[in-house]
């Protein structure tokens, strides 16, 4: 078999009688023990090259690069997550953004949600732009829009949802129906959601992506990224350019993010609550003057969040009164919460999106999306929620110290 093709042979054995819950898989994902020393967890392959009988046969394993026992059962398992048949990892989530941009050519046209991940809108207006593919950035939340935008050379619709940093939500089976109805591939960024909480690929997506990195690794020490899909074509495209790219994930990686995935759904499910519960503490809280959240039945998104969505997810998002002012007081008296970038690890994270994630769009557009001084973006951690809630009422009334004393002068 040479590494362009599939199987279905998961490493898996499927003998179970019934179809099992997403919790399930999470915890069998990457398969059984290891064959040979029944291992449970099984050992990390670093080999980078595979002894060959004879010239010529194209044996499963050749070369790290082109594939490696341990990144087999990453793959399997982000692709049981998804429910897909198909998924190739990188080295970051970046990586896999980078190498699905490569299955365009010049002169085509991408349709992308306006607030994307600072990090892809850099690299779509900086890099790819260079190489004449075009992007348009559009309010996907507004399937009119979405239509409008779609013209003869729009290859691939661009869906970031739950958005970053404003938690924007995107109907995802109406705009993709559009994009398919007008021959467009349509790629979610899934990795606020995750798995457990969103399934593109079922609401009509060809592709699912992932930045690892985030809730599916946890615990924010590995970088990674996923393409996940059903379609045997676009499988076939994303394995050649993996392949011939070679942004893959090292086999620790691999491992660490196996590790991650036993986890993932207890994780979420606590991250979830968490969020839902600071959201709710803190909307109409003096010194905020807005939360946005998916599961606030005042954010914009909510009922198609509730359509598509089995819960909220984890990142909640501020806009402080006192502009930046407030900001620097507030993460100055923050304990709980860490000033970091990233989102989606086990610890309670603040970022500030226009000087950090998003320092890299120009500030026109960060203001035309929304993004101000103010905006203060949390991934809620996996410490008691009480406490988090504790401490953000610490900070919050330092911040407010220092509205007061801007008065004042
Ligand atoms: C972090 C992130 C990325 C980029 O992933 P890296 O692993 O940092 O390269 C892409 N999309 C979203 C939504 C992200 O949060």
């Amino acid at each position: 078999m040479s590494h362009e093709e599939f199987t279905d042979d998961l490493l898996i054995s499927q003998d179970l009688p019934f179809a099992p819950s997403i919790d399930t898989v999470c915890v069998r994902a990457g398969g059984d023990p290891e064959p040979g020393s029944d291992a449970l967890v099984p050992a990390t392959c670093q080999a980078t090259t595979f002894a060959q009988s004879v010239p010529g046969l194209s044996p499963r394993y050749c070369y790290g690069r082109t594939g490696n026992p341990t990144r087999d059962r990453l793959e399997q398992a982000l692709a049981q997550l998804e429910g897909a048949r198909f998924a190739r990892s990188f080295a970051s989530g970046l990586a896999a953004v980078d190498t699905l941009l490569h299955t365009l050519r010049a002169g085509d046209h991408v349709v992308a949600s306006q607030d994307l991940y600072g990090g892809c809108w850099r690299q779509f207006t900086k890099v790819w732009s260079k190489f004449d593919v075009r992007f348009t950035f559009v309010d996907a939340t507004d399937v009119t829009a979405v239509a409008a935008a779609i013209t003869p050379r729009t290859k691939l619709l661009w869906l970031e949802t739950p958005s970053n940093p404003l938690l924007r939500v995107t109907p995802i089976a109406k705009v993709c129906a559009i994009a398919r109805a007008a021959g467009v591939r349509t790629v979610v960024d899934n990795t606020f959601a995750t798995p457990l909480l969103q399934r593109p690929l079922e609401l009509g997506a060809d592709i699912v992506l992932h930045s690892t990195t985030k809730y599916i690794g946890g615990h924010c020490d590995v970088l990674g990224g996923a393409l996940v899909t059903d379609d045997p074509t676009i499988a076939q495209e994303v394995a050649f350019l993996q392949n011939a790219l070679g942004a893959v994930p090292s086999p620790s990686d691999c491992t660490l993010l196996l590790r991650g995935i036993r986890t993932l759904s207890l994780r979420v499910e606590r991250h979830c609550a968490s969020a839902l519960t600071i959201a709710r503490a803190l909307e109409g809280t003096p010194g905020v003057e807005a939360v946005w959240y998916p599961g606030l039945e005042s954010h914009d998104g909510h009922a198609v969040a509730k359509q598509q969505m089995s819960a909220f997810g984890g990142i909640v998002t501020l806009q402080l009164a006192g502009g930046r002012a407030a900001v620097d007081a507030f993460a100055r008296a923050s304990r709980l919460w860490t000033l970091a970038e990233s989102l989606g690890g086990f610890k309670s994270l603040l970022c500030h999106p226009p000087t950090m994630t998003h320092a890299s769009v120009e500030q026109s557009e960060r203001e035309r999306i929304g993004i101000t001084e103010g905006t203060v973006r949390l991934s809620v951690g996996l410490e008691d929620a009480r406490d988090l809630l504790a401490d953000l009422r610490h900070a919050l009334s330092a911040a407010s110290v220092t509205r007061q004393a801007e008065v004042v002068r």
